[in-house]
């Protein structure tokens, strides 16, 4: 395989011999945002206000911004619903998942909570389907208890159902994609081309969007 899975970054940073500074395999893991709009900050396992730990990292960004998939995988769910909203978990094997919560839940250039699964989620996107690192998935949104607060996406990885701290690998995704050598080595050529229609696609929707708006 020319590229890692997720699980071997996991390793390579949590691994017991590997100091955090090893040979981390860097470009594995897509920024799952525009990083040109995307604010974030290492706030994981920060106390929050009810008692509860926050189990991931928020990838503050406008609504409607496109929300990619970090690695390969499969979709294990698409749902909405409850503090969460409207949720995507990406089930990568050996037990690695990735969720992004929050998604959108209005209808565009409101706060109307009824954009439904079309202004949420990727068109066609339901649990069981394939997508590749870097694939367009859903919107940036504030559905959920985000509503009221800036959009953003809460991002979590899982390790057999274990949240552990995104920000080595968000730092990493970020950096590699301002790095041309490396997007060129983690995204292969089929890759580029699959994420960049992707990103041109949700693009052209949003430049629908904003002269029908
Ligand atoms: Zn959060």
């Amino acid at each position: 395989m020319r590229r890692l899975s997720i699980v071997s970054a996991v390793i390579a940073l949590f691994g017991l011999s590997l100091p955090a500074t090893a040979s981390v395999p860097v470009g594995e893991f897509v920024f799952p945002q525009d990083p040109d709009v995307t604010e974030f900050h290492p706030t994981f396992n920060a106390p929050k206000p009810d008692g509860r730990r926050h189990k991931g990292i928020d990838l503050m960004a406008p609504k409607l911004s496109p929300v990619f998939a970090v690695a390969d995988g499969v979709i294990s769910k698409t749902g909405a619903g409850g503090r969460s909203g409207n949720i995507i978990k990406i089930d990568h094997g050996n037990g690695v998942q990735t969720w992004y919560l929050h998604l959108n839940n209005d209808s565009p250039g409101t706060d109307d909570g009824r954009g439904g699964r079309t202004w949420a989620f990727a068109p066609g996107l339901e649990e069981g389907s394939q997508v590749l690192a870097g694939e367009f998935i859903g919107y940036v949104g504030d559905s959920g208890n985000a509503e009221g607060t800036s959009p953003h996406t809460h991002f979590e990885i899982r390790i057999e159902g274990v949240a552990v701290d995104p920000y080595p690998y968000l730092l990493q995704g970020w950096n590699a994609w301002w790095d041309e050598s490396i997007t060129l080595l983690h995204l292969s050529d089929e890759l580029m081309e699959g994420a960049a229609l992707d990103f041109f696609l949700a693009t052209q929707r949003h430049g629908k969007l904003s002269r029908d708006d």
